[in-house]
Parts: structure tokens; sequence; C-alpha cells
């Protein structure tokens, strides 16, 4: 792995240094570089980062594709570590504790949502685990990293009964599909749709199927049918195939789009019955043109969601530890990070890369 020259944030003296893997424009490989951390405040908390999941963020995010990045980019936001050192005001957390850190590490704490638990939602905008300006105005840096300095508030503990590695990915895919699952009622006697079995779409399944929910895969091809139906689905279908938007037509009370890349959402949207909502968690950078007549036809909606908030996703851990449920993964060394987002490129993923930190 190349070294990478860096510019720092902060002046040394207030700083430590972090080993990392990041890239230094969006058309470069990863590679390893150091990276400043601002020292542990009264309110912080020093974590070892043991495992880092690999989300399609981090990729649309190093590579530009969402706009201006203040390079070098240090990806990654699906951190668990353990507690290594907790500032003077810290109460409910001691260095040992197994933890995690999902995409949003700070909010301004005063506006309506955020005085409402929903700081996701931030109307001044949520500072985000990588490629943001925090509060103190340095510039954020995410989990592939050796360690990380994060305000307790927005850690959250990751239950005994999950193991670090499969709870990593959790923090992202696993909220991100948690939260509308439970804001558009997915439960019994509900049909559930996950467009893409990727990172998200695979614990969207999961996550559905332990609601109660009847859930089914629209996938590209039916390469991932076995894999599927062994996660939760009830059914599994190509998207490659006509057949298919004829004979789910009307069928589904919610359907969950994690695709990275632009579909035809319209299309789509025939399968929701009367009432029902197609939501987008996938984040790719260019519109989705929506034709208005399956909306309209139907009284059909086309909704988008982000992330969870600090308690739902305490809470959608929580839900994982009692029914069971951890992603797929497959470890890495973080050498292997560049051929890891190849192949998430390639859909060639079961189900969700994590870094091993320890080879950083
Ligand atoms: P991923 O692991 O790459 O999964 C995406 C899946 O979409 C692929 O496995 C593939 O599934 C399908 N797909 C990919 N390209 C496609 C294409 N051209 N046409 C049709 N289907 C295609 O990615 P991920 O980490 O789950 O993230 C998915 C998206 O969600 C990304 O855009 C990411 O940025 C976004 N995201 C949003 C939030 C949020 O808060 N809303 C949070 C996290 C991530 P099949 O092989 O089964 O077809
Ligand atoms: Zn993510
Ligand atoms: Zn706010």
């Amino acid at each position: 792995m190349t070294e990478i020259e860096t510019t720092f944030t902060l002046a040394a003296s207030e700083a430590t240094t972090a080993r990392a893997v990041g890239a230094p424009a969006p058309d470069a490989p990863l590679g390893a570089l150091e990276i400043r951390r601002r020292t542990v405040g009264p309110n912080d908390i020093r974590i070892d980062i043991k495992f880092c999941g690999v989300c399609h963020s981090d990729i649309h995010f190093a590579r530009g594709e969402w706009g201006n990045v203040p390079y070098p980019a240090v990806p990654g936001h699906e951190i668990a570590g353990i507690v290594a050192a907790v500032g003077s005001e810290v109460t409910h957390f001691a260095p040992g504790d197994r933890v995690g850190v999902g995409c949003m590490v700070n909010s301004c704490r005063e506006c309506e949502n955020c005085l409402a638990g929903e700081e996701q939602y931030c109307l001044a905008g949520n500072t985000q685990t990588y490629g943001s300006i925090d509060r103190d105005g340095t510039v954020t840096y995410g989990g592939y990293s050796d360690h990380v300095i994060v305000d307790a508030e927005f850690v959250v503990r990751i239950p005994d009964g999950l193991e670090l590695d499969v709870a990593a990915p959790l923090l992202c895919a696993g909220i991100t599909t948690y939260s509308p699952l439970r804001h558009w009622n997915a439960g019994p006697g509900k049909r559930v749709a996950v467009v893409g079995l990727g990172g998200l779409g695979h614990m969207a399944v999961k996550l559905a199927h332990a609601m109660g929910s009847d859930v089914t895969v629209l996938s590209q091809s039916l390469r991932k049918q076995e894999d599927g139906l062994t996660l939760g689905a009830d059914a599994y279908y190509a998207t490659s195939d006509d057949a298919t938007f004829t004979e789910l037509a009307g069928r589904f009370d919610l359907i969950i789009n994690t695709v990275s890349a632009g579909i035809d959402i319209g299309r789509f949207l025939t399968l929701l019955k009367t009432d029902g909502s197609l939501v987008n968690v996938g984040a790719p950078p260019e519109p989705l043109p929506v034709s208005v007549f399956p909306l309209l036809l139907q009284r059909r909606s086309f909704a988008g969601s982000s992330i969870g908030s600090i308690r739902e996703t305490q809470e959608m851990l929580d839900f994982c530890a009692e029914h069971g449920i951890a992603a797929e993964i497959e470890v890495i060394s973080a050498a292997e990070i560049n051929e890891a987002w190849e192949r998430v490129l390639a859909s060639d993923v079961r189900y969700r890369f994590v870094i091993d930190n320890s080879s950083l």
C-alpha cells in the first residue's frame, strides 16, 4: 500500500495521530496515511476501532460523486470497537465497553428535529462521521482508521450477544433499513419487497423477516436466490425478467429500494398496492426520473429515508441481539480495500466487507 502525504486539520498540540487508509483524490486508489484527531474532550470517548464495515456510500463519497470532498478522504461509518478512554463528563461509558459509531457524530442539538430525538434530520445538518466540518471547525475522518474520538451522545452500545465484526455493518446498513421498515410499519400481514441484495438489501431482508413481514427480493438476476431465501425472504424474483413486473403488479405494501445506481422507479411503483410506499434508501448521485401516473392512479407514495437516530440505532442493535440477527460478512485486511471496492461496484459481495482494523 502506498503512503499518501496529508495535510493536518489541527495544530499538533491539540491533536493525536491516527493510522488510517484513505484517498488523496477522487480518482486515486486508497493508501495508508496518518491523520490528526482531536484530544479527548470532557464529553468525548476515544474508541479503539476493531472492525469497520465497507458501505457503498464510502465509494460514492471518496470518489467525489456526491460533491466536494475535503481530501484526503478517510471513509468508514460502520465502526465497532472498544472504549479506550472517556472524558471527565462522560458517565455512561467506561474503558473496555463494546461500542459502535454510525454515520453521524454530531448535530446542532437545539433544532426541532434534534429536540425530538431525530438528529439524523438536524435542520442545521448533522455532522457526518467522515467528510464533514464538525462543530469545532475540524474535518471528520471515518473508521478506516485505528481509533476515533466521538462525542459520547453519538456512541451506541453493542450488546454482548453480538460479535464486533458482524455488528459493525449494523451501524449503517442495519439502521438505514430498520428505520424505514419501522416508520412504514413493516410487520405481520405486510408484504415488503427489497430491491437490490447487497449490504443494505441483505439487512433489510433479515430485519423485515424478523418483524414478521412477508419478504420478496427483487434482484437483477437469480444468482443469489438461494442466499436470499436463507436470509429470510419468502420469494425471489429477477428484475431482468419482464414477467416479474406482470406477476407482481399491485402486490406490495412497502418497497425498500437499496440500489446504488439509477433504476426505472416508475416500473417498481406499479408493484405497490393502493396507498403503498416505495422508499428510496439507495443514494445514486444522478436524479431518478419518475412518471407521476403510477403514483396518482393508486395514491402511491415515493419517499426517502436517511439512516436513523441514535436512540433508534440502539433500539435496532438490541432488536438484532434479541432476534439473533447480524450481518453476513467477509473480513478483509486494510491492504485489500481497493480490491474490495471493485467487488462492491461489481455487485460481487456477500454481503458486507468488514475491515479488520488490527491490519492497519
Ligand atoms: P451494495 O452493497 O453495493 O448493494 C447495492 C445493490 O444494488 C447491489 O448488490 C445490487 O443488487 C444492486 N445494484 C447495483 N447496481 C445496480 C444497477 N445498476 N441496477 C440495478 N441494481 C443494481 O451497496 P450498499 O452499501 O447496500 O448501499 C446501497 C446504496 O444505499 C448506496 O447508494 C449507498 O450510498 C446508499 N446508502 C444510503 C443510506 C441512507 O441513509 N439512505 C445509508 C447507507 C447507504 P443485486 O445484485 O441483488 O441486483
Ligand atoms: Zn453507509
Ligand atoms: Zn439540529
